[in-house]
């Protein structure tokens, strides 16, 4: 369990030693007349609307800084607060200074404060849960839990880096407000927290009347799974029967996409095995880790496929061998589809009825369904081109483009001069323009002359760098083992 760092308070718990026997009242007297001084010294020094706040909020909390101070004298030992403990310091900016000249004053006045000690000890937070609206941002939210623009403006305080979480805040993300009401009625934020995803929750905690901030992250366990599937329609209804989530299927379209079309290539008999993580926290399943290594055996012939992550933590997928797994280019953009159109010089236009020839592919899938970028590139043209009705033409550097046509929608995001990757979604299948139903159209054109997406030739990734191949082998072997005996499993199924 992780610990805040307070490190003020150690100045005077560490040197509880002074021995002078001043009474309760003296003490007493003593910290009103320091206030006042210190009060009036604030007041009336430089800075202006800032130091204002800071003031106004000092003499409000007065009380609360004498339930702390008393707290943390008694409590002599370690950090205060640990990662569970919402029930944060309220205390304010004077505090250090003030807690130390009293303590150096006088020690035994500890008394006066335990009362106060014990009220603070029992005042729980009350927790508030708010979901993120579209369009939201923290002074809409705020208010909701009856939180003001000061609020928002002591929490935003905190430097634009370690807030992050907060100023890009996601539709139906849930906040969780750690509030106390304070003895003017008002309410003060002590804590606030934000789950990024199952495994990190984004905390600020109100220390020392300063916000701060950290995500926290759960012990992930990973564990190894070992799955065998075979085709029989699609290679998605292969998945599920195999028990696999569509981001695994997915994901294995996507290493084996270089090798197999998917839309075109798959026969019912094809089978695979892949290793994957799975992550748990607490014994639960959570969701779906990389895939680790894996075979795909489409028409008898076997690809496999072993991940490898790099000394920059980028997995990449690599034969056995070390050959990349990639190509420069994808061979379709729309992994899971049906091809309903060949590339053909000669055609008659199907709309249009003359002679013309059609001069990409075209890939027939349900309106809606995601189109890929099949290269890194830059958006070269996004917009409506006539008869290729919503259009996006990506550039690849150099001699090589690829034209979508007939989008129903772009993926937002995507404008033009924005960079690709190779993957990523850049639209969505719809029959704009002249198209008789939902389908991609896609062209492949190298130095401006439109060639067969189908059977380009097209350039292939960098191998695995030399310098990572001892690494390679001592992760890969195991893996290796691992598919062979999988191999065999399958082997004894088919009989
Ligand atoms: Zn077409």
């Amino acid at each position: 369990m992780k610990r805040n760092r307070l490190t003020r308070q150690s100045n005077y718990i560490k040197n509880p030693s002074d021995t002078n026997a001043w009474n309760i009242k003296h003490r007493y007297i003593a910290c009103l007349i320091l206030l006042s001084i210190i009060i009036f010294f604030l007041a009336y020094s430089s800075s202006p609307k800032l130091q204002d706040d800071t003031l106004q909020t000092q003499v409000v909390e007065l009380p609360v800084l004498l339930e702390n101070s008393g707290h943390k004298s008694i409590s002599s030992h370690g950090p205060l607060a640990s990662e569970s403990d919402f029930r944060g310091p309220s205390s304010i900016t004077l505090k250090s200074i003030f807690v130390k000249k009293a303590n150096d004053a006088k020690d035994n006045g500890q008394d006066i404060f335990t009362g106060l000690l014990k009220a603070s000890r029992h005042s729980f937070l009350s927790w508030d849960e708010v979901e993120v609206r579209p369009g939201d941002n923290l002074s809409l939210i705020f208010p909701r839990v009856g939180l003001s623009a000061k609020d928002v403006y002591l929490v935003t305080r905190l430097d634009k880096k370690a807030l992050g979480p907060l100023l890009h805040l996601k539709p139906g993300q849930i906040l969780h407000f750690g509030t106390l009401i304070k003895k003017d009625g008002s309410i003060s934020l002590e804590a606030l927290k934000v789950a990024l995803n199952p495994i990190e929750t984004f905390h600020v905690r109100k220390v020392e009347q300063v916000y701060q901030a950290e995500t926290i992250k759960l012990a992930v366990d990973l564990r190894q799974k070992q799955i065998t599937g075979k085709i029989d329609s699609s290679l998605f209804e292969a998945g599920l029967t195999a028990g696999l989530t569509d981001k695994v299927v997915m994901e294995m379209a996507h290493i084996f996409g270089w090798d197999i079309d998917f839309a075109l290539d798959l026969r019912k008999g094809d089978h695979f095995k892949l290793i994957i993580n799975e992550v748990f926290v607490n014994g639960t399943k959570i969701d779906d880790g990389n895939i680790l290594a894996a075979d795909f055996t489409n028409r008898g012939k076997t690809f496999r496929a072993i991940r490898f992550v790099d000394s920059k933590n980028r997995g990449r997928y690599y034969s056995p061998e070390g050959d990349s797994m990639r190509k420069t280019f994808n061979r379709t953009p729309v992994p899971l589809s049906r091809i309903s159109s060949r590339f053909n010089p000669n055609r008659k236009h199907p709309i249009l009825k003359t002679n013309r020839p059609h001069r990409g592919v075209d890939y027939a899938a349900r309106r809606g369904t995601p189109i890929l970028a099949t290269g890194d590139g830059k958006v070269q043209f996004i917009g409506t081109k006539g008869g290729y009705g919503k259009t996006v033409i990506l550039s690849h550097g150099g001699k090589y483009t690829t034209l979508y046509a007939h989008m129903s929608r772009y993926k937002k995001g995507v404008s033009s001069g924005k960079r690709v990757k190779q993957g990523q979604i850049i639209g969505y299948i719809g029959s704009t323009g002249l198209a008789t139903g939902p389908h991609l159209h896609y062209e492949f054109r190298v130095n401006g002359t439109h060639r067969n997406p189908l059977t380009v030739k097209l350039p292939k990734a960098e191998p695995l760098p030399k310098r990572y191949h001892a690494e390679f082998k001592a992760q890969a072997t195991p893996l290796i083992t691992q598919l062979d005996i999988l191999v065999d499993t399958t082997l004894a199924q088919g009989e």
